[in-house]
């Protein structure tokens, strides 16, 4: 991705234009911006869309772009997540140099904030109970009523919060509370909770500390630290905006954190058709089994989607086409597809792959000998050149392009018709053999010598079909799994449980017959079968010599 490329036509959107403004108005000098995944689920496509426009923003506007774990919640998080969070982030093409970062680094920051917040009066430890709490704050239409702690002076808050730091107290004996306004009409803004007692180790910080800071308290600290200019979010946390902001002016004002301080702009989540984006479903999928683990290449997380063979290229590209907004929408699943096959269609190699073989005998071709037809590597990329592919007497065809008695428009084999064998010769069918069931179990043919394809009198023979073949002597017998899409129903769980909308026939694994070239396939390597689609070598079950293929997407869109 050239630099270059990207910035010539980077489709204008709200984001930007805000970007523009701040830029114009002197607000900032640059722009930096943020991913900050929690480290407790495998990534999927909706993150991907956050990762592209944050990443993208950074690249065209000559910024920087953090990778933070934003792991401030203990016990839940794990490093099997952290990494597969770093590969899926670089796989997607992205780099952050030396701005990869862990909130957890600032616990001491964040706790030393919160000492600060209660010296100036704004914020008090509360001792009511949880239910107590929840009673009073109020609803949507009715103020909250103000707890019997709230005039603690500062320095009774600073002791009790010293004591629950020093692990005095049992969890949810007390929180730490910002002190703001009990009758505000976004509940948010009501006292929220900013510490917790929780006597439980952290992934980084082990035992280090007991009280853990509220999501909503530490990401903004987090932002401001890094000096992150435009930190861009999910809608649902439009309503925590003003306490992201009330909480950065005060402890500004304080002297704990530097202006500019970073702004939160919220953006419309990805929703697509027949997948699942929301980590609690994927767990359940993996844990019950309905796929077979997180890299499962039917699961819309991204190390499935790399297994299947989808592009990283195609993931900027449908990000780039969906761009953001303001509201909620979803996205058709073959619009996502469409970008794939856009990308697989420029860079896959061409091969020739029979899903389901059949025995083609050319009954005049002599025995035991054999030639080479030449098949070029992609039809719209000469310069990437030809192949040889082995030619001799029994080949493998597909079963669908043979019957005994062909369909109006039908121009394949049958008794007397004559087809192209694609990149070789000109043959007319005989007839064929069958078993005691009438199952047909070869084709018989006679082909013409002088009709190969590239030689002067090929053009002589007109025919209309034009089928695909592979020597049958010389073929790859491999496995291929035909992937399809987990959910039957375009928005699972809209009906019924969620589980119920699963596709029973989503994958089906079938011995195929593969044009030899492709024995050496490396895992990760992307080919388009022709006529069928584009297939992956894939990355885990592949070994050398022997890999074995996913089909990544079909050529055209069949669920239409
Ligand atoms: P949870 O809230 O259950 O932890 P999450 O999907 O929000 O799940 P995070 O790790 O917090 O997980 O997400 C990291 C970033 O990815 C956040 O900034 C979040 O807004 C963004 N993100 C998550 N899902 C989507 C989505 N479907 N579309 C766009 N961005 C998303
Ligand atoms: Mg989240």
């Amino acid at each position: 991705m050239s630099e270059q490329s990207a910035k010539a036509h980077p489709a204008a959107n709200f984001i930007r234009h805000l970007i523009d403004a701040d830029l114009a108005a002197g607000r900032h000098t640059g722009i930096r911006t943020r991913f900050p995944p929690e480290p407790n689920g495998y990534l999927h496509f909706g993150h991907a869309k956050s990762i592209c426009l944050n990443f993208g923003l950074a690249r065209d506007y000559g910024g920087a772009c953090h990778l933070r774990f934003d792991d401030t919640n203990p016990e839940k998080e794990e490093q099997e997540y952290v990494d597969s969070i770093i590969d899926a982030v670089h796989w997607l093409g992205w780099e952050w140099g030396a701005n990869l970062f862990y909130a957890s680094n600032y616990f001491q920051q964040m706790y030393d904030c919160a000492e600060a917040l209660i010296q100036a009066g704004l914020a008090y430890v509360d001792s009511q109970s949880a239910e107590a709490m929840r009673a009073n704050r109020g609803t949507l239409t009715e103020a909250g009523k103000n707890s019997p702690y709230r005039d603690r002076t500062p320095a009774e808050n600073l002791e009790l919060f010293r004591r629950m730091k020093a692990g005095e107290f049992p969890d949810g004996a007390h929180v730490l509370r910002a002190k703001i306004d009990m009758a505000a009409p976004n509940i948010n803004l009501r006292d929220p909770a900013i510490y917790r007692i929780r006597h439980a180790g952290h992934h980084n910080t082990g035992n280090a500390w007991c009280v853990y800071p509220m999501y909503a308290y530490a990401h903004p600290i987090e932002d401001a630290i890094e000096r992150i200019t435009h930190s861009i979010c999910t809608l649902e946390f439009e309503d925590q905006r003003p306490f992201y902001d009330w909480l950065l002016d005060q402890l500004a004002e304080l002297g704990s954190l530097q202006r500019p301080l970073p702004q939160q702009i919220e953006f419309a989540r990805l929703n697509l058709t027949y997948v699942v984006l929301s980590k609690r479903k994927l767990i359940q999928l993996v844990e019950e089994k309905h796929v077979n683990g997180w890299d499962d290449p039917r699961l819309p997380t991204l190390v499935g989607a790399r297994r299947r063979g989808y592009t990283p290229e195609g993931f900027r590209k449908f990000a780039e086409m969906i761009g953001v907004t303001k509201s909620d929408s979803l996205i058709d699943y073959s619009v996502f597809e469409e970008c794939q096959r856009d990308v697989l269609n420029e860079t896959a190699l061409r091969r020739i792959a029979v899903l389901d073989p059949l025995k083609l005998v050319i009954d005049n071709y002599p025995e035991g000998e054999e030639e080479e037809c030449f098949a070029p590597n992609h039809p719209q990329q000469p310069e990437l050149g030809k192949r040889a592919v082995p030619f001799s007497r029994e080949l493998w065809i597909e079963r669908g392009d043979f019957v005994e008695v062909p369909p109006k428009g039908y121009f394949r084999l049958f008794p007397g018709n004559k087809v192209r064998l694609r990149y070789g010769f000109v043959v007319e069918c005989t007839g064929c053999d069958q078993d005691a069931a009438g199952n047909v179990t070869a084709v018989h043919c006679n082909y013409f010598a002088d009709s190969k394809s590239g030689t002067p009198g090929a053009d002589a023979y007109k025919v209309k079909g034009n089928l695909h073949w592979i020597s049958a002597r010389h073929a790859y017998a491999a496995e291929v799994r035909l992937y399809d899409r987990l959910f039957k129903a375009p928005n699972p769980g809209a009906e019924r449980d969620f589980l119920d909308d699963i596709n029973p026939d989503s994958v089906k694994v079938i011995p195929a017959q593969l044009e030899p070239a492709l024995k050496d396939a490396k895992p990760e390597d992307r080919f388009q079968f022709e006529r069928h689609g584009y297939f992956v070598a894939d990355r885990v079950d592949s070994r050398p010599g022997a890999p074995v293929f996913n089909r990544t997407v079909g050529l055209k869109d069949t669920w239409k």
